[in-house]
């Protein structure tokens, strides 16, 4: 049994179709999509514009709830930036539970789909109990990111954290206890997470190496060759060059950049997504845009953290492949992320579009292009097998609903520079993951259990 939408505006990888007819398989993949309605069929009509669902390339689900509780100075804390803000966020994971673990997540994945992302990366390092003991499951912590995933119906590229050290040469922390494993033990993690995806089509899982100030050269190394036991293929996710004071700590330690350390040390691909990436000399530019691995800009994240900017131009101009994250989810809005990232550069370069370059006589529109590269980044770095309305992807359709006030009187040629730089309202009606409506008409049917969890996991972490 399929099912054949007749989507009034239909986005494709090189425009339009007006309207586009797409067939869904009974497994959520798509069959065929045309702009002639199939003969002799019954159709279900979607009135508005139909586009891709985004990956959501980093996410760290339990700081959803710390969002807007570190946003103050103290005389002990007058200075404030990433690592004071770490403090504060390891106050907080010392107190969370498989609970509350999963209670925030499964908010904030209802959030990523409210706004049009049909599938989050979750670097996932909070494994063990408070002061390191084990859990009776070694996988409880990572269950739960995959029952809250279900439970609101996101595509989940589960990424566990392999974590070792306090930084170069530095022995944990006590909270930091929560996050380490020998790699043996890492790689068996991954090798029962994988044993899951039997009951869930839409996890993925991959390795993320927590940094290049909490993993040894050899430890990534014996932890890479383990991962590509398991699956050649496997996505491959690192926190890099967040800081300067990281660059500085590397190169101090290895002798190189982290980006660098990389390029000349790992077998830097596409599987490869480089996360924030935010200080890289020109060389490292060069050298990453050409390798294929996707850089994971978190946009306001890194701006509420004062980390610096991503050299977007100039990586964009190399070719480079980008997506965005929504990382401590100060945001979890598509349009609020590339809108900050296109426009924090406008005010920097004091200039307007900033990466459209012109094509021929052709428009080139901002809008369109931002989300088109961060559509593609988020794929390449999910490894979700959507990313485009086209037959054999998976059959994840978000829906923009053309009376929104962003895109009132807007056609196919503008409709994406409304939402994503021309307004606040969220235009998403309606959205599917894997051939399966998770919303329709702004309702998802457990929003409101959802909700509560989340206001009393908040109450217990905070209270
Ligand atoms: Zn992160």
């Amino acid at each position: 049994m399929t099912t054949i939408y007749e989507v009034e505006h239909l986005h494709q990888p090189d425009g339009w179709l007006s309207p586009g007819y797409v067939d869904v398989g009974a497994d959520g993949v798509i069959l065929s999509v045309s702009g002639q309605r199939p003969q002799g069929k019954p159709v279900e009509r979607l009135r508005g514009f139909g586009v891709p669902g985004l990956s959501n390339l980093h996410s760290h689900a339990f700081q959803r709830a710390l969002a807007g509780r570190t946003e103050f100075v103290t005389a002990a804390r007058a200075e404030d930036n990433l690592w004071t803000w770490r403090k504060e966020m390891y106050r907080m994971v010392d107190r969370l539970t498989p609970d509350t673990y999963e209670a925030v997540a499964a908010q904030v994945y209802l959030e990523m789909l409210r706004f049009g992302m049909t599938a989050v990366c979750e670097f996932h390092y909070v494994h063990h109990l408070a002061g390191g003991g084990r859990n009776p499951n070694p996988a409880e912590m990572s269950d739960r990111l995959i029952a809250a995933a279900s439970r609101t119906g996101l595509g989940l590229t589960l990424l566990p954290v392999l974590y070792a050290h306090g930084g170069i040469g530095k022995p944990v922390e006590e909270t930091q206890k929560r996050f380490v494993h020998p790699v043996d033990d890492y790689l068996r993690l991954i090798d029962t997470l994988r044993s899951r995806r039997a009951a869930n089509r839409n996890l993925r899982v991959g390795l993320a190496l927590h940094s290049l100030r909490a993993v040894t050269p050899d430890e990534a190394h014996a932890a890479l060759a383990g991962m590509k036991a398991m699956d050649p293929q496997a996505r491959l996710h690192i926190h890099v060059s967040e800081t300067t004071h990281e660059v500085a700590e590397v190169e101090a330690g290895l002798g190189a950049r982290p980006v660098q350390w990389l390029i000349d040390n790992v077998d830097l691909n596409d599987q490869w997504c480089l996360v924030h990436a935010t200080h890289l000399d020109a060389s490292e530019i060069a050298g990453a845009a050409a390798s294929g691995a996707v850089v994971g800009i978190c946009p306001l994240t890194e701006a509420t953290m004062g980390d610096g900017f991503f050299p977007l131009v100039e990586y964009h101009g190399a070719g480079g492949a980008w997506g965005i994250g929504t990382d401590s989810h100060y945001s979890t809005s598509t349009a609020e992320e590339l809108r900050i990232l296109e426009c924090g550069k406008r005010l920097e370069l004091r200039r307007r579009n900033v990466i459209a370059r012109p094509e021929g006589g052709a428009e080139v529109h901002s809008g369109r292009l931002l989300f088109d590269t961060a559509l593609a980044g988020g794929e390449r770095a999910s490894g979700q097998g959507g990313g485009a309305i086209v037959a054999g992807r998976r059959a994840d359709l978000v829906m923009l609903d053309p009376d929104a006030t962003p895109l009132l009187g807007h056609g196919p040629e503008t409709v994406l520079d409304g939402w994503i730089l021309g307004g606040t309202e969220n235009p998403v009606r309606d959205v599917m993951v894997a051939g399966r409506w998770v919303i329709r008409d702004g309702r998802h049917p457990q929003e409101a259990a959802i909700r509560d969890g989340y206001r009393a996991a908040a109450a217990t972490l905070f209270g």
